[in-house]
């Protein structure tokens, strides 16, 4: 029987997630749930799952959440509150696996703990990898920590890796990554017209049905873009080395192009359950609740190169695994502050990649070696993005 703390439980991995856990009590206890401000989720989730802990990061819904666990027939639950408290959970004793899904900077510190402290670390979180580059590597190296993909892609190249292999590992034979994409909403809207889009057109995602900020990354490419830094740290890889491949039926999620010419691919239906289950099974399988494919519905599979004039968020991140330091820690930065502002519809769809371009020609590649410089890079790469947004505006 294994504990799991489910890090961003109210969000779409977080869901997912216990879905897959919800099939496998004989497997999996919940010992901890955590939210930041979605109290109604997490309430109900805690009457389902019951766990040890609940944390709610942010404070100010922290004393009424605590009210109504009092109140409830779960009244036994622990309450915790602020960001301190998620690093509390994601170490606790009792926790052997900490499925990493808040999104953004935000998870960084509990992930980074939960690598420290030797856990078998489920990474949904791909900006905490991103932005922290070597420095996590590290932590689970030293600590004896497990590190397993969730992003589907990850999951799917993993997968696809000989036995035995282990993230952060270079595997010999294996020469290139082709890592897939949807291609998101855009993939045929005339250029021109990009500038035009709306929040509400950007998050609505033709095949995957996943959070806000990332809906948004897909339909600018930044999410592949991020995943390609995420492919070049967890497989070792250089950029050159993996090709971004557009194929909007979503249905191979990544492959690995071995030495000898085979060419392996991962495929299923496109649903999160598939990678979370791998994940939580590893190294056997277990039921994810996914239904079988279909392989006559899907009845053709297309791929097409990526155009960098449409997506420019996509050249950005090559450039910024490219010039490494701390350039994917900017990028990273400048696109969660350009993505929150383009969501509050303070900028253009099209002002995304300018915002980042601009914050990124401020900054050198000079190394990151430790969590301060890069604490302190994502800080200083949020201010002048915000403020590079003020010039825009006016
Ligand atoms: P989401 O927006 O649906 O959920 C985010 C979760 O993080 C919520 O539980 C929220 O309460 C919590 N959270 C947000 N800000 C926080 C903060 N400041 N402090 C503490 N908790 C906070 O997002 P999602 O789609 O579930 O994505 C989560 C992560 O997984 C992201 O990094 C994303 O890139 C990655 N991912 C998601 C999918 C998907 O299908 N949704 C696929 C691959 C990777
Ligand atoms: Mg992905």
């Amino acid at each position: 029987m294994k504990g799991i703390c489910i890090l961003g439980a109210t969000g779409s991995i977080g869901v997912s997630t216990l879905d897959v856990v919800a099939r496998h009590p004989d497997l999996y206890k919940v010992v901890a749930l955590t939210a930041n401000g979605n109290i109604d989720v997490l309430f109900q989730q805690c009457l389902v799952h019951h766990p040890e802990y609940a944390v709610v990061a942010s404070e100010h819904r922290a004393d009424e959440f605590r009210q109504r666990i009092a109140a409830s027939t779960v009244a036994d639950i622990k309450v915790l509150s602020g960001s301190e408290a998620l690093q509390q959970v994601a170490t606790l004793d009792t926790v052997d696996s900490v499925m990493a899904a808040i999104v953004g900077a935000a998870g960084l510190l509990p992930t980074l703990a939960a690598a420290k402290a030797g856990k078998t670390i489920l990474l949904a979180n791909k900006e905490a990898l991103v932005m922290s580059g070597q420095i996590f590597l590290k932590a689970v190296k030293d600590s004896g920590a497990v590190l397993l993909p969730i992003d589907s892609e990850h999951n799917a190249i993993f997968q696809c890796m000989p036995a035995g292999y282990a993230t952060g590992q270079q595997a010999r034979q294996a020469r290139r990554i082709l890592l897939t994409a949807s291609g998101g909403p855009f993939r045929r809207t005339p250029v021109e017209e990009l500038i035009n889009v709306t929040p509400e057109q950007a998050i609505a995602h033709p095949k995957w049905d996943m959070g806000r900020k990332i809906s948004v990354d897909s339909a600018t490419m930044m999410n592949k873009g991020l995943e390609l830094i995420e492919a070049c740290l967890l497989f070792n890889m250089q950029p050159d080395d993996i090709q971004v491949v557009i194929h909007p039926q979503s249905i191979i999620h990544s492959m690995v192009d071995y030495v000898d010419g085979s060419v392996l691919a991962q495929m299923g239906n496109p649903d999160m359950r598939t990678p979370i289950a791998y994940a939580m099974a590893w190294p056997e399988r277990f039921d994810s609740g996914v239904a079988p494919l279909n392989i006559f519905e899907v009845g053709r599979m297309d791929f097409e190169q990526p155009d960098l004039q449409r997506f420019p968020c996509l050249k950005l991140a090559y450039q910024a695994i490219k010039s490494g330091g701390v350039m994917p820690t900017i990028l990273n930065a400048a696109n969660e502050v350009a993505v929150e502002a383009f969501l509050a519809e303070q900028i253009r769809f099209t002002d995304i990649a300018k915002i980042i371009e601009q914050s990124m020609a401020q900054f050198s590649a000079e190394q990151a070696d430790t969590l301060e410089a890069v604490l302190q890079a994502d800080q200083q790469a949020r201010d002048i993005a915000k403020t590079v947004i003020t010039h825009l505006a006016v």
